[in-house]
């Protein structure tokens, strides 16, 4: 080995190092430019039962909602056009008790009062369960009677509302408030 090429290996080297921390470099800027992945945040199944919404968690529900919406509705959100999700597909540790729709209502400590007791088959799909088959057949109450609560324009948890609900809708409620008691469609009801 002559002198010369002895001195291109050892120039080699370091060359290759510098190249290898410039494609780093690049890669890091590339990521602080890309959207947050909100599809780290959806969590898998879990027994957890959501605790009720109160005044001092709003500011959480708030952020927490952005999340949900971010999933369901931003123009590159992960699940862009889903019909609603629940808190509790993004949080196992402290869910709360609301879920967010397409209509962008955001549904705080809903419950079912009154349903009326004939069934009807319901086609569900879930988005807790990415790898399941789609669609599963579940029995599902045509109408509802719910109450809840939102958030004010001044911040507040509002009062009480109530409401029928019936159709697609009350399929959509039933399915989110399952969310909430930790009820999936893939449990045998
Ligand atoms: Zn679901």
């Amino acid at each position: 080995m002559d002198e010369s090429k002895k001195e291109e290996i050892v120039s080699v080297e370091p060359e290759s190092e510098v190249k290898e921390n410039t494609i780093d470099q690049k890669n890091a800027e590339d990521k602080k430019d890309e959207p947050i992945d909100f599809l780290l945040r959806i969590v898998p199944e879990h027994r957890k039962v959501s605790r009720e919404v109160t005044e001092g968690d709003i500011e959480r529900v708030i952020e927490e909602a952005k999340v949900l919406f971010n999933i369901c509705y931003s123009q590159n959100g992960p699940y862009n056009g889903a019909l609603a999700m629940a808190h509790p597909q993004i949080d196992d540790k402290d869910p709360l008790r609301f879920f967010v729709t397409a209509s962008a209502e955001l549904i705080i400590n809903p419950v079912i009062v009154r349903r009326t007791k004939t069934t009807i088959d319901s086609v569900e799909g879930c988005y807790t369960y990415p790898s399941l088959p789609p669609l599963k057949t579940v029995q599902r109450s045509n109408k509802i009677e719910v109450e809840y609560q939102t958030i004010e324009e001044d911040g507040k948890l509002s009062r009480v509302s109530y409401k029928g609900v019936s159709g697609k809708e009350a399929k959509v409620w039933q399915h989110e408030i399952g969310h909430l008691d930790a009820v999936y469609i893939y449990d045998n009801n």
